[in-house]
């Protein structure tokens, strides 16, 4: 990053120990972290997150919280940017999940209903085999009875 370039190596070691992604709340000594803007010449009126205790006790060369708000922002942006490409796709894979889901569960249905279907079938022809059956058994019975009147 070309904002860093003019710090010295102390405030890049604090980079390293206090490195939030995106936009840092409270430094790693547990003080809150405040938006000020730089007086320096390097960087005039540019905006740069800090340790609260830092600041109180205008330490300079610390390992305390040191961030360009540009910087953070840029890290924030990435770091939602992931996050959208990461949600597309576990929407995308979900509504996957749930067609195969859905798919599944109508192919079941189908099945049962195809089941049940069948077996009123079986059923009825069954059913229609007794009723001949004893059709034919009355029939007979009625011509043995009958041959035998004659
Ligand atoms: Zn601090």
């Amino acid at each position: 990053m070309s904002n860093e370039s003019g710090n010295s190596s102390g405030t890049s070691v604090s980079r390293v120990r206090g490195r939030v992604v995106g936009v840092p709340k409270r430094c790693w000594c547990g003080e809150l972290v405040v938006s000020l803007m730089s007086k320096s010449a390097a960087n005039p009126y540019q905006r740069y997150y800090r340790c609260a205790f830092a600041v109180e006790r205008k330490l300079s060369n610390d390992n305390h919280t040191y961030k360009w708000v540009d910087e953070a922002l840029v890290d924030e942006i990435e770091a939602l940017t992931c996050r959208i490409s990461r949600l597309e796709h576990t929407i995308l894979a979900e509504s996957v999940e749930e067609k195969k889901k859905k798919l599944a569960e109508l192919e079941m249905k189908l099945e049962v209903e195809v089941f049940a279907r069948v077996e009123e079938v079986v059923n009825e022809a069954k059913w229609e085999i007794k009723k001949v059956m004893r059709i034919v058994f009355l029939g007979t019975l009625a011509m043995l009875v009958l041959s035998k009147l004659v």
